[in-house]
């Protein structure tokens, strides 16, 4: 059975994202809201404004810079409100952004950079030191290399260690400056984002997201939330936590509000109690959520502490969330709380639950101009109500892995169709729940660890023989863990600790990815004949650990 959407499907534009956002007759209106709020400073920015400021960056790196349609921009910085000028900017100028997250370890970023091979950097203050030396390594000058944010707010001094900052690239820089506007047939096929996932398999990969994977998923999204989406102005007020290096960030914490002409409280990072703070201070309504922030939200006490009352919505994405938190929120709060499903290769979002139907546990039902299928092992088509892995075609799927065309094949058949390696089951309804993942990837609170990556490192430490990291479930925090099995080499055996591979892999990756599921001592790693690790043996081995506890 092939599932549609309940809403017909939709015309999808041919504007490239940045004239869909800024230069479309309709969205000559309300361009005096202050959509982004910067947390800390209170500093806020316009639409007119940022419409202006994105010119100028699109202008200075055409006349300052030189750069050329086409190239690559890396942005590696935390959330801030000027973040947008430079993606936005960069997509109007006819270049390409890719993100990475400024917690990772320069070995990490080093990793990415020569996968992604950009031209030029915008890198958070922060991170400087850590951006050069990885762009040391792929010949990057020091001079393509742009400074955002600064010390004590100091955000729009011009210059910063020697490095010219986004605010002084915007100084002077020409609001006029020819953009580049693609054609219906180049907004089809040209890339705007390149985003990391690792996907079903393997380490993280460049996912090309298209102009037209973007701006489907915004018209897809908005005829699901009609009602919402055709009340200009808004009465919403966004508050937003989720990485802008993440395409789900990117989607609704950025390009969502600018559309909606909704007011989004931009955190640096998500922190409590600021987090509940802002809530009261701005008087939040609206949520853009990950199953912990769900979580604190559920349990924290200082919950208490602070006027809610505001809140009328949470979405919940990036990962599962279980229905005893989504219940304690809907009941603590007297909030709607529903979820969202999407994957970084369809840009991001697939389905969603609709906010006069929830239905507990479900991941929603499919946005319009989706078809998916359920498929067994075999690739059959499971019976109606049967488990099975999700398939979906549609405008929003990716263009493909950068640069890894055999992996693009093993991810999107002949058909069109992404197998995700989601496992989910359907009901008469058109309500999809994930009931299991059989894909690799281990989700530690909505962030992506891509088990394959720790392998090969975990396997560089003198005394390993072999590894393999599965994820563990941890309810208290209310998100998966990954747990590292390993098989040390017989010279090594009597020597080495847990810890010790515990601390290795901390010293060499970004927070997020710690083995904070432990390590566990194994002879071998169990393997298929061609070398493939059998997860579900160590997946069933630590389910049968947990129930004998
Ligand atoms: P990412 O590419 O980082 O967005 O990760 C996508 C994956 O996160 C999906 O394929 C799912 O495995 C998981 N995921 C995202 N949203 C949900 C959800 N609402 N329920 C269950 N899993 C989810």
């Amino acid at each position: 059975m092939v599932y549609k959407s309940h809403i017909p499907d939709i015309p999808i534009p041919t504007e490239d994202i940045y004239h869909y956002i800024f230069e479309l007759p309709e969205r000559q209106s309300q361009q005096d809201v202050e959509i982004f709020i910067d947390a800390d400073t209170g500093r806020t920015t316009t639409v007119a404004q940022l419409r202006r400021n994105t010119r100028r960056f699109a202008g200075a790196l055409q006349t300052k810079v030189g750069a050329k349609r086409g190239q690559i921009v890396a942005m590696c910085a935390p959330n801030s409100i000027d973040f947008p000028i430079a993606t936005l900017g960069t997509l109007a100028a006819g270049l390409i952004v890719t993100t990475s997250n400024p917690a990772f370890h320069l070995d990490e970023l080093t990793e990415q950079f020569k996968d992604s091979r950009p031209n030029y950097i915008v890198a958070d203050y922060t991170a400087l030191e850590k951006v050069k030396a990885a762009a040391a390594v792929i010949g990057i000058p020091d001079e393509h290399i742009f400074v955002i944010g600064a010390p004590d707010g100091r955000t729009t001094m011009p210059v910063f260690e020697g490095h010219t900052t986004l605010y002084g690239l915007l100084d002077g820089a020409p609001e006029d400056a020819p953009l580049v506007r693609l054609t219906p047939e180049e907004q089809a096929v040209t890339t705007a984002f390149i985003c990391y996932s690792s996907g079903t398999t393997g380490k993280p990969k460049g996912v090309q997201i298209t102009h037209r994977n973007t701006v489907a998923n915004f018209c897809q999204y908005m005829a699901a939330e009609r009602s919402w989406w055709d009340q200009l102005p808004t009465q919403d007020m966004l508050i937003g936590v989720l990485p802008f290096f993440h395409i789900y960030g990117l989607h609704v914490l950025i390009h969502v509000p600018i559309l909606r002409r909704a007011p989004i409280v931009v955190m640096r990072r998500f922190q409590i109690p600021q987090f509940f703070e802002l809530i009261q201070r701005y008087r939040v309504t609206f949520i853009f959520a990950v199953p912990p922030i769900c979580l604190a939200l559920a349990k924290h006490p200082l919950v208490e502490q602070y006027d809610m009352s505001s809140l009328r919505e949470v979405i919940c994405g990036a990962a599962p969330l279980g229905t005893e938190i989504a219940v304690a929120v809907r009941e603590r709060l007297n909030v709607v709380v529903r979820q969202g499903l999407g994957m970084t290769e369809v840009s991001p979002l697939s389905h969603i639950l609709s906010a006069t139907e929830v239905v507990d546990g479900s991941s929603g039902q499919l946005l319009p101009n989706i078809t998916a299928k359920v498929i067994d092992e075999e690739g059959n088509e499971v019976a109606p109500g049967e488990a099975g892995e999700m398939c979906v075609r549609g405008p929003n799927i990716m263009k493909g892995y950068l640069n890894k065309p055999e992996e693009t094949a093993a991810m999107i058949d002949a058909d069109g169709y992404l197998h995700t390696g989601d496992v989910v089951r359907v009901d008469e309804n058109g309500h999809f729940f994930v009931v299991d993942r059989i894909k690799e990837l281990i989700k530690y609170k909505g962030f992506q660890v891509a088990p394959a990556e720790l392998e090969a490192l975990i396997q560089t430490h003198d005394a390993v023989a072999d590894a393999a990291v599965i994820q563990v479930q941890c309810p208290e925090q209310a998100t998966e863990l990954p747990k590292a099995y390993v098989a040390l080499k017989a010279t090594h055996q009597d020597t080495t600790t847990a810890q010790q591979i515990m601390d290795y892999v901390t010293e060499r990756v970004a927070p997020y990815k710690k083995l904070r599921g432990g390590v566990e001592f194994i002879d071998v790693i169990p393997r298929s004949p061609s070398g493939k690790i059998l997860r579900r043996l160590l997946r069933d081995r630590e389910q049968a650990a947990a129930k004998a506890q």
